[in-house]
């Protein structure tokens, strides 16, 4: 065993030394500026068979430490193939989401500074440019200002922070007796339309309320919720003596990007006192265009909304926003100091541990600040509208050809649609054969969903790097795959 005294003076102790960090650190940097501009060459989707890098990499952790350019070289051999590239300029599935280079710096000097944002006295920077930037943004979107917003890391986790601010506001004393065993709590409702992104329903289940809470209200055949549909539950609920509690309209659902009728939704609420939580997390940003306002008529008059610039707002995974009209709501249902995290200055700043289930919070802010210093507004506004341009030119070719219908309307970037060549016996066997025949060239990348019962291709339109180039490359693509089917 080797003495204390003899462990001090080996060379191997402490960080890597700061010359070696600079030379790996440029490398690294050019290697990042190689990828981006070489990212076309790339598969979309990663084309290596499940389990092919488990089989690959060793089964345990090495004895001793390696030369990091050995560590480099695996990127290349081993961890490349497996990457699905997210950034790629023909991922249109899902919702294309990519970062800036901007936002990779962000998370750089995150990662270099490793605070642990849970109190003010540990991280100033961090919660002050929080509240500045979450402010400029706030601005940008058009906002009233008694909105203030919190970064969490997801939408999910925004919004299950959500209902249980609005579960507190509901005066049911959760935080102290809990939900089990008790007689005298009524079956509490969320409500949401039937397109709602399934984290509503996880969040549901986390906290407790479970599933059943959830009433899932129809939409009409633009996929929006029906607002008297909305009123017609919530007062069959109340008869029946149940709570609600909190309403969910989304401004731009995940399968077709439909908007809830949010004023008429927010009349409803006010009526009953029910909170309501706006689902902005893709579409969001966009309301930093003058012309786009209309899309969001009425999500001023929300308790909360939830907005990710993780998704189309070029800032790397992860940072979602939530706003919240009185985030001490957020605080009475998580606020707890322990002796260890007490601090003379408690009472005149802000914590940021006091308003969620995390302690330490990393500092998220610094990578939405850059981006939206390096864009600014005219930046960021000429980027969505052009993806906005991009999807509704592939559109005008859907809709102009015999063999393509479209399936949905298209408020923000993306595109619903299927083949439909005369004499197809079933579409949606077409199509999924289709996707997948498209998907498995690695060219580009698209997804589907079900609207109306039908197989629906999904095209997303929402890189930065993407260039009208691509989009014609994948109408190409679609026809030349669908041409080969028998
Ligand atoms: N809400 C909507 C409308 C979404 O489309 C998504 C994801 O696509 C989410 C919420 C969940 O987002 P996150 O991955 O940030 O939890």
């Amino acid at each position: 065993m080797q003495s204390m005294s003899s462990l001090k003076e080996d060379p191997k102790l402490g960080d890597m030394p700061a010359d070696e960090f600079r030379r790996y650190g440029k490398e690294l940097v050019d290697w990042i500026a190689d990828y981006f501009e070489r990212i076309d060459e790339f598969p979309v989707l990663s084309q290596v068979e499940p389990g092919w890098l488990k089989q690959n990499l060793p089964a345990a952790a090495p004895e001793k430490g390696e030369d990091f350019s050995a560590v480099l070289s695996d990127v290349d051999k081993l961890i490349l193939p497996a990457v699905t590239h997210w950034n790629h300029p023909s991922f249109h599935g899902l919702f294309s989401t990519s970062t800036s280079s901007v936002g990779i710096f962000g998370e750089m000097l995150t990662a270099a500074f490793d605070m642990k944002a849970m109190l003010w006295r540990t991280s100033p920077a961090s919660t002050e440019l929080e509240d500045v930037t979450l402010d400029w943004l706030r601005q940008m979107l058009g906002l009233p200002s008694e909105f203030e917003g919190i970064i969490y890391d997801t939408a999910s986790v925004s919004t299950m922070q959500a209902i249980a601010a609005a579960r507190e506001r509901a005066n049911v004393d959760v935080r102290e007796l809990g939900m089990s065993g008790r007689d005298d709590l009524p079956l509490m409702r969320v409500y949401a339309s039937e397109h709602v992104h399934s984290s509503i329903d996880k969040s549901v289940i986390t906290l407790g309320l479970g599933t059943r809470s959830l009433r899932k209200i129809a939409c009409n055949d633009r996929f929006e919720m029906i607002a008297d549909e909305l009123e017609r539950a919530i007062a069959e609920d109340i008869a029946a003596g149940h709570l609600p509690i909190c309403v969910i309209p989304t401004i731009g659902t995940t399968s077709s990007t439909s908007v809830d009728p949010v004023a008429s939704i927010a009349d409803i609420c006010e009526r009953h006192k029910i909170w309501m939580h706006v689902d902005a997390a893709y579409a969001g940003p966009t309301a930093i265009i003058a012309e786009m306002r209309p899309n969001f008529a009425g999500w001023e008059r929300a308790d909360s909304i939830v907005v990710n610039p993780h998704k189309w707002l070029f800032t790397p995974f992860d940072l979602s926003i939530l706003y919240c009209r009185d985030l001490d709501m957020m605080k009475q249902a998580f606020s707890l100091v322990p002796e260890y995290l007490k601090t003379n200055e408690q009472s005149t700043v802000k914590n940021g541990m006091d308003y969620g289930i995390q302690l330490g919070r990393r500092f998220r802010s610094l990578k939405l600040w850059f981006v939206l210093r390096y864009f600014g507004r005219e930046g960021i506004i000429a980027r969505l509208s052009e993806h906005m341009r991009l999807a509704r030119l592939f559109a005008s070719w859907v809709e102009e050809s015999e063999n393509w219908e479209m399936l949905a309307p298209i408020p923000f970037a993306l595109v619903c649609f299927r083949a439909c060549p005369g004499g197809a016996d079933d579409l949606d066997v077409l199509n999924e054969t289709l996707m997948n025949a498209v998907n498995a060239t690695g060219e580009a990348y698209l997804s589907h969903t079900k609207l109306n019962g039908k197989f629906t291709l999904r095209l997303s339109v929402g890189s930065i790097r993407v260039e009208e180039r691509h989009i014609v490359k994948v109408w190409e693509l679609l026809n030349a795959q669908l041409a080969a089917i028998p």
